[in-house]
């Protein structure tokens, strides 16, 4: 009798609280983090932007997405592959070494979880000098102590590939520094290096302050015959230039060649669809809003933002793409 009680007892609690569950409690919220770069690049503002748009629907979605400074690219990438984060900005180049499992994930392989969403904002390849530093040209670099960028960066991957398809050996010609690029403005002008790499988007916080101090400094075209030969061996180069408009303190009166990469918003396969559906939504939804967030945006397009994807698009984001006709 007893037992019987108790388990009719438990039945009962069991559905009081399956109810309250269901018609009184809220869905539990689902906290998202985007990995970006650092503070004054254009990724963190990006990350920044992606949640001003999806959090003003935070409550039909029971999603949040926020927002962490980190060390860029590939850090981003290994820690999307780890699950710490669920999303990343990544640049393109190594969102198709990772995908193919090159340069940095050599040793680890193709990660094949790796998914596209969308691209952004073009990136491109730049080199800052001190004008007291005689840095004129890119072969001007042998020899000086120039900051190639941190590693777990995307800019790293670029001075390495551009020094070493202009025959300098970055470990014996010159005398290269691993640092952020948040720190780089800082040792540019505090003479504490000669240059530093910087793959990012323009206008951007870094370059504002190291083109705005009292050390003079200056855009280093980053052309030859050996760049040329890089761009035309790899699909994610392009050539560019820096708009220098953006930057009227530095040395130079007109626009910098150079070559380019974008920036492209990855996630894992193992996120949900429903999340990385309603991210996309919102983003592609709302992108004239989007675009007035940052200037580096100018340019995009729906159509220009599904280009320079490597990893297969995952399938929340699909949904969407078809759902519009933007993927047939
Ligand atoms: N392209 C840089 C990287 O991958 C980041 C640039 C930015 O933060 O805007 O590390």
């Amino acid at each position: 009798m007893k037992r019987i009680f108790v388990f009719a007892l438990s039945v009962v609690l069991v559905m009081v609280f399956s109810f309250v569950d269901v018609k009184t409690c809220p869905a539990k919220t689902r906290f998202v983090t985007i990995g970006t770069g650092g503070v004054t690049g254009v990724y963190y503002p990006t990350g920044g932007a992606i949640g001003k748009i999806v959090n003003k629907k935070r409550k039909e979605y029971n999603l949040r997405v926020t927002v962490e400074s980190t060390g860029g690219s590939v850090f981003n990438v290994n820690a999307v592959m780890a699950g710490d984060l669920e999303f990343g900005i990544v640049q393109s180049d190594r969102q198709y070494q990772a995908w193919n499992g090159t340069k940095d994930w050599k040793d680890k392989g193709p990660q094949k979880d790796l998914r596209a969403i969308c691209s952004f904002h073009p990136e491109s390849i730049v080199l800052v000098a001190g004008d007291d530093t005689g840095i004129k040209k890119f072969k001007d670099l042998r020899g000086k102590h120039v900051n190639i960028g941190n590693p777990g960066s995307g800019q790293r991957g670029n001075s390495t590939d551009a020094l070493t398809s202009c025959g300098i050996d970055w470990k014996k010609d010159m005398r290269a520094e691993g640092i952020k690029a948040a720190e780089s403005a800082k040792m540019l002008q505090d003479g504490r290096i000669d240059a530093f790499f910087y793959t990012v988007g323009h206008p951007n916080g870094s370059i504002k302050e190291a083109t705005s101090g009292k050390r003079k400094v200056h855009f280093v075209p980053v052309t030859g015959s050996c760049i040329d030969r890089l761009v035309a061996k790899w699909p994610y180069y392009a050539k560019a230039y820096i708009p220098v408009k953006f930057y009227p303190m530095a040395s130079n009166k007109k626009n910098v060649s150079t070559f380019a990469v974008k920036a492209t918003f990855v996630t894992s396969a193992k996120v949900p669809d429903d999340i990385v559906y309603a991210i996309t939504k919102e983003v592609f939804d709302n992108l004239d809003a989007f675009k007035k967030l940052h200037p580096a945006y100018g340019v995009l397009t729906k159509k220009n933002m599904l280009e320079a994807l490597s990893a297969p698009i995952h399938p929340g984001a699909m949904k969407y793409y078809k759902e519009v006709g933007l993927i047939k």
